[in-house]
């Protein structure tokens, strides 16, 4: 996966700090395996895998592809062995059959440091795309994300990334040639709306007030801020769905996020 999971260990980096152990935390891989990540470059409290190498005395966690503390992996790999006796268990598999099950561990928010920080600004970020290889399931549709725009001419609506990607009618696009340049300019918004994923992660690290479109797959019980406005529709359950492949009650569940409702969020964010 991508950033969004870096800024989350960072994030758990920082509560293992605060409960009073003040050695750098070795972030281990599945294996036990020191790891890095270039998004927490600059971080103090993450010790770099050469440091461990030489001794230094650290406290550790086990976080990376295959070890999210989001992720049950127990329950996912029951239910595969119960759908593929005898095949070697793997999250990789999108079968509506194997959806994303969940532990009770919720994210607190992240640190990003070698951030160019724009100044404060009077723009709002919006981000209508999701990364290569989401789960469709996260997309809150292209219509939505230009009503909510259209609804409010008045802002300075802004989208960062890379060029080439489609922009809403009414937004900028501030050209950004990589996450933590996007990430120094979201710094300076005074607001974002956002879908549940990096940037969102980043707002919280940021402080960036935003409004989280999370539909029904994720939950913001696991992946949410609470200095964010989460938008989580169980549609009559509770838990997220955890669906990767596209499936109807997300669907119904980003239709149950109005535009008008979203931009009424956005509003006392930006009155506060
Ligand atoms: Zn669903």
């Amino acid at each position: 996966m991508g950033y969004g999971d870096e800024i989350m260990v960072a994030g758990e980096a920082r509560r293992l700090w605060r409960a009073g152990d003040p050695r750098p935390v070795a972030v281990l891989d599945r294996h036990g395996r020191p790891r890095r990540h270039p998004i927490w470059d600059g971080n103090p409290r993450i010790a770099r895998p050469e440091a461990v190498a030489r001794g230094l005395a650290v406290q550790t966690l086990v976080n990376g592809p295959g070890c999210r503390p989001y992720v049950d992996y127990v329950a996912m790999h029951n239910e595969f062995a119960a759908l593929f006796p005898g095949r070697p268990f793997t999250t990789k598999l999108c079968d509506p059959r194997l959806p994303w099950r969940y532990t009770a561990w919720r994210a607190s928010p992240g640190e990003l440091f070698h951030v160019s920080r724009r100044e404060p600004g009077d723009y709002v970020v919006v981000e209508p795309h999701l990364k290569a290889g989401a789960s469709p399931n996260k997309d809150w549709g292209w219509d939505r994300w230009q009503a909510l725009v259209s609804s409010r001419r008045d802002l300075d609506w802004v989208q960062l990334g890379a060029g080439g990607v489609r922009v809403l009618e009414g937004v900028r696009q501030l050209e950004t040639a990589d996450f933590r340049t996007a990430c120094g300019l979201l710094a300076g918004a005074r607001a974002a709306v956002l879908p549940e994923g990096g940037l969102h992660h980043a707002a919280a690290a940021l402080d960036v007030p935003a409004v989280v479109i999370f539909g029904a797959m994720t939950s913001p019980a696991n992946t949410g801020y609470a200095s964010h406005v989460n938008l989580f529709e169980p549609m009559g359950g509770e838990s997220p769905c955890g669906q990767r492949v596209a499936c109807d009650h997300c669907a119904q569940a980003m239709a149950a996020i109005d535009p008008a409702a979203v931009a009424d969020h956005l509003e006392r964010i930006l009155d506060a």
